[in-house]
């Protein structure tokens, strides 16, 4: 069968001498990976040099009995001249291409993280400082793809938290003072933190961009966002040191 799609390159890998594979995440058909054969012999045979986080319009045969299919074309759309200018965009950019393709299933189509990404990649042109984007982009890339955290009241007896709370990494939501916590280590979360996270996931991203945070709730969601990810992904992303600067 063949399908087209708009995909935002999420990693690429040459194959053999001229050959290189690449996986986008696509608007209509989710993570996608597929082989363009001769493109570094052939520089023209593609209208796209395919580098990372461009986005492109790709034509491909779907193979059934595979996760690898063929491009047959591939037309660059846009860009993000900005981001790359920057190392600190780059560095951005290269995290929430690492977090998508750990975080997302094979060929399962999801419109918002889509819309998640270019919102993201738009904002990142113009941005002064990269964190806000990407403690958004942690907490909205949760939010759509099932991890959720819960956050309304105490994931073990039900009560409404109003302080000071627990965040239980192993059972992803906040734990009242009384209950105890099914992990050793004790992380803290104040009503600030909570409040930010709460915030960002319900408005639109344009409007949870607005949000000013105090530098101790900035750090402890850090914090916590980082750790809750490394959580469910069952390891560091690579790209995730950035965070540190
Ligand atoms: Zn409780």
């Amino acid at each position: 069968m063949i399908l087209k799609a708009e995909g935002i390159v999420l990693r690429t890998f040459d194959f053999r001498e001229t050959s290189r594979i690449a996986t986008f995440f696509t608007k209509e058909h989710g993570k996608v990976s597929g082989i363009l054969k001769g493109i570094r012999k052939d520089s023209k045979k593609f209208g796209s040099s395919l580098d990372l986080f461009s986005v492109n319009d790709i034509v491909y045969y779907q193979y059934r009995n595979s996760d690898l299919h063929l491009i047959s074309q591939c037309d660059l759309k846009q860009y993000f001249l900005s981001v790359r200018q920057d190392l600190a965009k780059t560095l951005a950019a290269t995290y929430v291409l690492e977090l998508i393709n750990k975080i997302m299933p094979v060929e399962e189509k999801n419109i918002k993280i889509y819309q998640l990404l270019l919102d993201f990649l738009g904002s990142l042109e113009g941005a002064k400082d990269v964190h806000p984007l990407v403690h958004g982009f942690q907490i909205k890339t949760l939010l759509h793809s099932g991890f959720k955290p819960h956050l309304d009241t105490c994931i073990k007896c039900g009560r409404v938290i109003t302080g000071r709370a627990k965040f239980s990494m192993h059972d992803g939501g906040l734990v009242c003072l009384q209950c105890p916590l099914s992990e050793t280590v004790v992380h803290w979360i104040s009503q600030g933190t909570v409040s930010s996270i709460l915030h960002i996931e319900k408005n639109d991203w344009s409007n949870c961009l607005k949000l000013h945070m105090a530098e101790a709730t900035r750090r402890e969601l850090k914090y916590i966002l980082n750790n809750f990810l490394v959580f469910h992904l069952g390891r560091k992303l690579l790209s995730a040191k950035y965070l540190h600067a």
